[in-house]
């Protein structure tokens, strides 16, 4: 299975994804792949709508750990909201301030079909809380102020053209 990172004006990216049924042999390739291509593009997190696929889980690494993410839940918000710039892969070039709370307490289920429940902190459920807002079809740059936005709207309307171009020709991916 060939992946491309979808870019911003990709409808796949606004669309609200739906639950991972099955968990095989044959998903957790697609995972490898996933995985795969985040390194190649450099990224610390990479959700399924980035690469076409409208289901919901997401892969990240914080720098010490690779979690495969499967049908996530944010059960609590933990500490005060902090602000930490933010990139994302599908909007390439642009980083901006971006204000979340600094902890999360997760569930989720694993490659493994294992339920996890972890508390994260810091960087790791900031990457945790962008990667779950892409199967929301929430993009980082909705949760930053009018006049922030406006900053780079020049930039987000180039990027628009040249994702809505490529998501006509690679279309939306199904998965079983
Ligand atoms: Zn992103």
């Amino acid at each position: 299975m060939d992946l491309k990172v979808r870019i911003i004006g990709d409808p796949v990216l606004r669309k609200k994804a739906t639950k991972v049924e099955n968990i095989d042999d044959k998903f957790r390739e697609l995972l490898d792949i996933m995985t795969e291509v985040m390194y190649k593009e450099d990224g610390v997190g990479l959700a399924a709508p980035q690469v076409g696929i409208s289901k919901k889980f997401f892969i990240m690494d914080d720098g010490k750990n690779l979690r495969k993410v499967i049908n996530p839940e944010i059960l609590e918000f933990l500490g005060d909201e902090v602000i930490f710039e933010e990139g994302c892969l599908s909007i390439p070039g642009i980083f901006l301030n971006v204000k979340r709370p600094e902890g999360i307490r997760v569930k989720y289920t694993n490659e493994n079909g294992e339920e996890i429940e972890e508390e994260l902190h810091e960087y790791t459920a900031r990457i945790f809380q962008h990667e779950y807002d892409h199967l929301g079809g929430t993009l980082f740059i909705d949760k930053v102020s009018t006049a922030t936005k406006a900053k780079v709207k020049g930039k987000i309307k180039d990027l628009m053209k040249e994702g809505r171009k490529l998501a006509k020709e690679l279309g939306e991916l199904e998965i079983k």
